[in-house]
């Protein structure tokens, strides 16, 4: 690892971008702070750089996809262009054998000392392609010798051993929302998922370097936090006793940083969530009342051959004990159609699941065979029409449920978080929407709210009205819904909107 205080070389300039998920825009900005603290200045036009890095994603095809087309984009400014990230990690040489047009394929390996691989690809040295392999098998079996372990394995996004008090992060862009990654990796073996492969076995952040790097982002005008992870449902699995109720524990601590308004847990197992996170989540203040849980289906049979738990009834009974604690909580999930084997009747009982839990946000994927995962060994696979139409049949389902849901919060209030300022449209999020997944609110009108100024009537003096300052990005505003459009919601500031 290089050291924190090494003297920077001439400057050079270098462009980051970003493919996939919040875990790799997390990724990036570690990449940032690894390159500054190298030297290196960000530019956020690749035309002005030196190298561009391309974080890829490689979850499904169209992901690869992109993040190819991105690469070959980048080529195309005549700059010298680097890949990392998850296509990276998972293809290595491959992805360098098919795709001249990237100077170097780097893996998570290559982390500690890419400012080091970014000159050489700058000067014109070779670098080797990186060399795919099973990050499971870096960790130890057992989950509480792993935070020790972790110290000598590259786990993106947990790079805060040896660099002291300083978080290792750079931010690229302003945004008043941040992910802040929990934990890395999954020991779940989910039968259509190659993730684990790439990403290695689950490993925990410790709670007070989250903590010290939420600060940090809370400094730096962030917020919410939004904290990421494979499997939020296992943090602290690996801390021994204890461990198990770690995550209950962290968010307060979190909830109550200066600065930090609002803190939303993703990426929920619904086969781990137990009632006293549920609570946590639902009545801790300060947490969005916000439950991102990965159903992927809830036929028992093709549950089970996607090597999960559960059934439509455990899920719904799931979804009950979320709305007694908060009623209007949001629940996002991901829905797999057309796996193999999934039968009418599967179909059928996924329909039942949807219209009886009655989400605010469904993602819908068909089934497609991922490299390297036990179901791509599957018989029973579906014709890709066949996969196709349950894909619309399920989505105009689910696109008919969840506007009825939003539909439903017409007339209730709602905390907007202000994101975007754009031509005069105010928009931004409630607690039961995450960023970019889910839909956001349009504010209508922003509020008319005067305010007095000049001598103080009491005194005698005439007071003068002026008009009240526009709504900023970061701020938050209490709004009521006053209609909806799909999963969006239309609010208006209520008279006394700030919060
Ligand atoms: S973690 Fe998964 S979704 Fe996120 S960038 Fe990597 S492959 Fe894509």
């Amino acid at each position: 690892m290089p050291s924190p205080t090494t003297e920077p070389a001439a400057t050079r300039r270098v462009s980051l971008l970003t493919l996939g998920c919040a875990r790799n825009e997390v990724d990036s900005e570690e990449l940032a702070g690894r390159l500054a603290a190298g030297g290196w200045e960000l530019a956020a036009d690749p035309e002005d750089s030196d190298v561009v890095v391309v974080n890829t994603c490689g979850f499904v095809e169209s992901a690869k996809k992109d993040s190819v087309d991105t690469l070959l984009a980048a080529s195309d400014t005549g700059k010298k262009v680097v890949a990392v990230g998850c296509m990276a990690e998972r293809y290595g040489h491959e992805l360098a054998d098919s795709l001249p047009e990237a100077d170097a394929v780097l893996g998570f390996d290559h982390y500690a000392d890419l400012s080091d691989r970014l000159d050489d690809v700058v000067a014109g040295r070779k670098v080797a392609s990186h060399t795919p392999g099973d990050r499971r098998k870096l960790l130890p079996i057992s989950p509480v010798q792993r935070p020790a372990a972790a110290e000598n394995v590259e786990v993106p996004g947990h790079a805060q051993h040896g660099w002291g008090p300083r978080v290792l992060r750079t931010r690229l862009d302003d945004s008043p929302v941040a992910a802040l990654k929990i934990a890395s990796g999954c020991d779940r073996r989910c039968s259509f998922c190659a993730i684990p492969s790439f990403r290695g076995s689950f490993v925990s952040r410790q709670p007070d370097e989250i903590v010290a790097e939420a600060m940090w982002l809370a400094e730096h005008g962030v917020k919410e936090l939004f904290l990421v992870s494979e499997n939020s449902t296992s943090y602290g699995k690996d801390f021994g006793r204890d461990g198990a109720t770690a995550l209950e524990r962290l968010l307060p601590r979190l909830a109550e940083i200066d600065g930090i308004e609002r803190v939303r847990v993703s990426y929920l197992q619904p086969a781990e969530t137990r009632p006293q996170l549920v609570k946590a989540i639902a009545t801790t203040p300060g947490v969005a009342e916000y439950f991102d849980l990965s159903f992927q289906h809830s036929s028992e049979q093709v549950l089970r051959r996607m090597r999960r738990f559960g059934s439509t009834d455990s899920f719904l009974a799931l979804t009950e004990q979320i709305r007694e604690y908060a009623p209007e909580a949001g629940i996002r999930t991901n829905v797999i159609v057309g796996f193999p084997g999934e039968t009418e009747h599967d179909l059928a009982e996924l329909e039942r699941f949807l219209t009886g839990a009655r989400l605010d946000a469904v993602g819908v994927f068909g089934y497609s065979d991922e490299d390297g995962t036990e179901a791509e060994g599957f018989d029973g696979k579906l014709d890709p029409q066949v996969v196709t139409e349950r894909v619309t049949r399920i989505s105009a389902l689910v696109e008919e449920l969840t506007s009825q849901r939003a539909e439903d919060r017409i007339g209730t209030f709602v905390d907007v978080l202000v994101e975007l300022d754009d031509d005069g449209e105010l928009t931004g999020r409630a607690a039961h929407q995450a960023p970019e997944v889910d839909g956001e609110c349009v504010i209508l009108d922003a509020p008319e709210k005067t305010e007095t100024s000049g001598a103080s009537p009491r005194a005698g003096g005439s007071a003068t009205r002026t008009p009240a300052k526009r709504p900023q990005v970061g701020d938050f505003l209490r709004c009521e819904v006053v209609d909806s459009a799909g999963v969006d919601l239309i609010v208006r500031a209520a008279p006394d909107a700030d919060r």
